[in-house]
């Protein structure tokens, strides 16, 4: 068996991080990772060598239906043995949807992927990231990449780069209007240093000590999943954990925040963490290594006039 592994994401940090994953599976099984961009060859250029452009859905009809028609219809030339779907959440739609127009199995959020004779182990975290689950698909199938898991793969030149028209398409979900993200959108995958806001923050405009400690850091603000989901303070984007965003920066502060599984799940392979809580027996301080207990209210601003002092 020729092994041949797409790799597709919409989102640019990503589609990196997937073609890292193709690679490093191609490369295993002695077969071929093919970048599939959908519409166009996206503005950062192909990251693997082999690229393949699909054609003929308007950019008005980019969503998770039809770039999923898109990369099915393309599968009629040859059906690869692996199609990796970055673990976003229109990549999540859209690789449950190849894999049910296919037939085929689908490993969602694999954090490391193998292959074992004709079948693609995935390991995904399970019940919080207390256990490593291996979830075994025979090939031909398609799997999720979990977000943050892979080393993005760096520009290249694509010594073949194919087109194929995959034809026009009559979409059940039209976009009837796109919204921008919130200006404050950050991209923590990338960011070097992040402070997390926890319950410890009494309200909304207390942020800002939250922020200005992680300018001043130079890093990013996240939280948890309290502060973004149920009481709406920062964007989703922000929300650290199981059903957030994996993290692991070189320094993680957590402020005010209890340390539960959950949120622990997004955040434990930060190199080093570092808490701030009033509780002395919260759990935060299991995971972290350096742990300060205090009120943020003080501790904070002590902190950001030795950084002031320092720079
Ligand atoms: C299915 C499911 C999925 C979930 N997914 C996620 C997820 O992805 N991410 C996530 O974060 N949560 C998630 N949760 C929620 C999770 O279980 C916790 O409820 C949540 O993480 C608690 O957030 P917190 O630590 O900010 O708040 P709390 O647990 O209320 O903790 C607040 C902490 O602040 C401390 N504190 C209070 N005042 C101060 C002060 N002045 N200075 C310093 N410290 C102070 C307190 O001692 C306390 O430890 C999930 C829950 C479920 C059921």
């Amino acid at each position: 068996m020729t092994l041949t592994v797409w790799a597709y994401s919409e989102s640019g940090q990503v589609a990196s991080e997937v073609a890292a994953a193709a690679q490093s599976l191609a490369g295993t099984g002695k077969g071929d990772a093919v970048e599939v961009m959908v519409g166009a060859m996206s503005d950062a250029g192909p990251r693997l060598p082999n690229a393949l452009v699909l054609r003929g859905m308007s950019a008005s009809e980019n969503t998770p239906e039809s770039t999923a028609e898109a990369i099915c219809r393309a599968t009629s030339k040859g059906m690869p043995s692996v199609i990796l779907v970055g673990s976003t959440r229109n990549g999540r739609e859209v690789a449950a949807r190849v894999a049910a127009r296919l037939g085929t199995g689908c490993i969602s959020d694999a954090s490391k992927l193998t292959l074992e004779g004709e079948s693609l182990i995935g390991e995904r975290s399970a019940f919080a990231g207390k256990v490593t689950a291996k979830v075994v698909a025979p090939i031909p199938c398609v799997a999720t990449v979990k977000v943050g898991t892979y080393p993005a793969a760096g520009k290249t030149t694509a010594n073949s780069v194919s087109e194929m028209d995959v034809g026009g398409f009559s979409p059940k979900v039209k976009v009837l209007k796109t919204i921008r993200k919130d200006a404050r959108s950050v991209n923590l995958n990338s960011a070097k240093i992040i402070v997390s806001a926890g319950r410890g923050v009494k309200k909304k405009e207390d942020l800002a000590i939250v922020e200005s400690l992680a300018k001043s850091l130079g890093g990013a603000v996240g939280c948890s999943r309290p502060l973004s989901s149920d009481l709406g303070w920062l964007p989703e984007e922000h929300h650290i954990g199981l059903t957030g965003v994996t993290v692991k920066p070189e320094l993680y502060l957590a402020v005010g925040i209890s340390g539960q599984l959950q949120h622990i799940a997004g955040m434990k392979d930060s190199k080093v963490v570092a808490a701030i809580n009033t509780d002395k027996d919260a759990p935060i301080f299991q995971a972290a290594d350096y742990g300060i207990v205090g009120d943020l209210y003080q501790v904070i601003p002590a902190i950001e006039e030795i950084v002031r002092r320092r720079s």
